[in-house]
């Protein structure tokens, strides 16, 4: 039983609730008729599904191919060039930022600036980890022009190819940087202040909202880089609970 999809890949101007109305919905249904890369059966339902059959979803590789000439969004004709996502493809953590930022936008990489030299301080000594064991990916792949806050309809337009990349990785913990990708995976209107702290179910998997980092480097620390130290031992806390962390899987 099928019905068609929502027009992820053709959104118009709307609200924030609109666009995650659209998500909660596309989520819902069974996508075998969506558009390209939606075009799969069943969503995005995070871990393991034993006794499934495995999707017909594209690679990474083909999703980055179809990322490096997207014009879906205006954010298009502004950038130097995308910044799909990197890292360890089977890893069980995670992360999900907002967009790419100057230097993102030229070295084609997520999180190479400030923030993720900062990122990647706090992965290694809360975590453990180093960048290379987990996937960093953005809401966005192309740079706002100026850093302003991505738009409703770039999100809704970029939806699909962060979909495709959870549906590859398949992590088991995903921590979401700052307010747009939590507001985006958790369907809600509340901000990472309110929302953090705690954990989320998700699909199968833990979603755990923290801060985004550059804006613990705006803030200058203190109390705002405690918290989100603190949310980072919590998502070491999932990824071993969900026998996930590098060495036990
Ligand atoms: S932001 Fe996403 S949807 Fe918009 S042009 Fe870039 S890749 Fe395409």
């Amino acid at each position: 039983m099928t019905r068609p999809s929502p027009a992820l890949t053709r959104p118009s101007p709307c609200t924030v609730n609109t666009v995650l109305g659209r998500i909660s919905r596309h989520n819902r249904v069974n996508r075998a008729e969506a558009g390209p890369l939606a075009g799969r059966p069943g969503a995005w339902q995070g871990g393991e599904r034993p006794g499934l059959p495995s999707r017909a979803v594209p690679t990474l590789a083909e999703l980055e191919r179809e990322v490096a000439g997207c014009t879906k969004c205006a954010l298009a004709a502004g950038r130097t060039q995308t910044v799909f996502g990197n890292g360890d493809p089977h890893a069980g953590l995670m992360f999900i930022g907002e967009g790419p930022g100057a230097e993102e936008d030229r070295q084609g990489l997520p999180f190479v600036g400030r923030s993720g030299q900062l990122l990647d301080r706090l992965i290694n000594e809360e975590v453990g980890l180093e960048r290379s064991q987990v996937y960093v990916a953005n809401v966005l792949r192309c740079r706002p022009p100026g850093n302003r806050d991505p738009r409703d309809e770039e999100i809704a337009a970029c939806w699909p190819y962060l979909e495709g990349q959870l549906d590859n990785i398949r992590p088991t913990v995903v921590v979401t940087l700052g307010n747009f990708a939590a507001k985006l995976l958790l369907q809600t209107t509340q901000g990472v202040t309110r929302l953090r702290g705690r954990e989320y179910p998700w699909h199968g998997a833990v979603l755990v909202p923290t801060y985004h980092p550059s804006y613990i480097l705006r803030n200058g620390g203190g109390d705002q880089l405690v918290q989100m130290r603190a949310d980072l031992v919590r998502a070491k806390q999932a990824l071993v609970a969900s026998r996930r962390y590098p060495g036990r899987r």
